[in-house]
């Protein structure tokens, strides 16, 4: 048997039906934006496994810091103690992270990066004797798959076997152009009634939804009227985070900071699974009091671990370099100049763009559903050329490494338009 045989004896694979799933790909090597399977065939890793591989596969770099802090100190409890990596990511963070946030909360994923922030804006409000037990969040949101996570999202079959079981959330529309007002009036309507304790949203781009975007001109205001009504905002920067947007993060583009944010996926380069919530001073300060009972008190065995500091530094450090900087602006360049010859394609229905992120509509007479037909043709059709890309129902999207080279940029634009003539 080959490995992809032996992987369905007993691995469990996530967001799949196993009973209709085929045989998967087994992976052996990546490098850059390739990756390879036990047969030789070459991939190109347009999404960057997720998301999380800005600087591409088996990154020396990342690689060689994470092997000398495995062989200085690999994990020390942070429950009482401290390390230096801890101590020197926090201070390069505070270089590159919104004026207003003070205070980092280390985790290990995008979800519990969400919990943490949650549970901070429910118990800042609890710490107070004040009654804000309520979230506001986005239709279509998509904020992970623990709890409180998913009671924010809004993807209802990914969440609606648990529905009774969930955080009380209201959502409120998508201010994508044309539906900016309906947005805030919805917010506006909610805020009023000192029920809630904090809004969470994706900042300008909704990545799980289908890279749904929206203008930051209308994020602000929505910002400021939660300002103004002592709501708290949280923005999840899992996705957006760490250039994605063309800026280091997606808040960069508001002139309102929010008051917590959530960092993962590219933060470790796609190494050590590792999360980040950060905090503006009020928000720490509704928790420090002589009192022990107004702790937070949340914690994970491998918080803030030193390798995946170690590794979150180096590619924080990457993340700045020229060169990493020029391959960002350069994929935007690419990506504007294959939507303009897209766009007017007739099975194109609309394209967006917003920095090394590229997504299309195909037309559809019907609701493609997520995992729908027409998504599994899609992906199919990828796959078997060689491109790793997940659309989402009717949205194909490009979301590659910053290291990816031009020929191989050239060969995924080349595969989604031969794609759009077997659908
Ligand atoms: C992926 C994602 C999460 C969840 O992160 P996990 O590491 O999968 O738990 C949360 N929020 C956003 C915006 C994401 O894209």
């Amino acid at each position: 048997m080959n490995l992809s045989e032996r992987d369905k004896l007993y691995n469990w694979h996530p967001y799949t039906q196993h009973k209709t799933a085929a045989d998967f790909p087994a992976i052996v090597k990546g490098e850059g934006a390739l990756l390879w399977d036990e047969n030789g065939k070459e991939y190109v890793d347009a999404i960057a496994s997720w998301w999380v591989n800005p600087y591409g596969h088996s990154n020396k770099v990342i690689a060689d810091a994470i092997y000398e802090q495995l062989t200085t100190l690999e994990h020390v409890l942070f429950g009482g103690f401290t390390h230096d990596k801890a101590v020197l990511l926090a201070e390069k963070l505070m270089t590159i992270l919104p004026k207003n946030q003070k205070k980092l909360f280390y985790s290990d994923n995008g979800s519990t990066a969400v919990e943490v922030a949650l549970k901070c804006a429910l118990q800042y409000n609890y710490n107070k004797g004040i009654k804000k037990t309520k979230i506001i969040a986005f239709e279509d949101a998509f904020h992970g798959d623990t709890f409180g996570a998913m009671a924010s999202s809004g993807i209802s079959f990914f969440t609606k076997a648990f529905k009774g079981s969930l955080l009380e959330v209201i959502r409120i529309p998508v201010p994508t152009k044309g539906n900016e007002e309906k947005s805030l009036q919805a917010l506006q309507n909610l805020v009023v009634t000192n029920e809630y304790a904090a809004f969470i949203f994706e900042p300008l781009v909704q990545g799980a939804a289908g890279m749904v975007m929206y203008s930051y001109e209308v994020l602000d205001k929505m910002i400021s009227i939660c300002n103004q009504n002592n709501v708290f905002t949280i923005a999840d920067e899992v996705m957006t985070g760490f250039g994605k947007t063309g800026k280091t993060f997606a808040t960069d583009y508001l002139v309102n900071k929010p008051d917590m944010m959530c960092l993962s996926k590219a933060l470790t380069g796609g190494t050590i699974p590792m999360a980040i919530t950060t905090f503006t001073q009020e928000v720490f300060d509704g928790f420090y009091d002589d009192d022990t009972n107004k702790a937070l008190f949340h914690g994970h065995t491998f918080t803030a671990n030193p390798t995946g500091c170690a590794a979150a530094l180096a590619s924080i450090n990457l993340l700045q370099t020229y060169a990493m900087q020029y391959n960002i602006a350069q994929i935007n360049k690419l990506h504007l100049a294959f939507e303009a010859k897209i766009k007017s394609h007739p099975k194109v229905k609309t394209t967006r763009v917003l920095g090394v992120i590229f997504a299309l509509e195909i037309k559809t007479e019907s609701q493609e559903s997520y995992y729908g037909t027409m998504r599994n043709k899609l992906y199919n059709f990828f796959v078997e050329n060689g491109v790793i890309l997940r659309p989402v129902g009717n949205i194909v999207y490009i979301l590659p490494p910053y290291v990816i080279t031009n020929t191989q940029l050239e060969k995924v634009y080349t595969t989604v338009e031969k794609a759009l003539e077997i659908v």
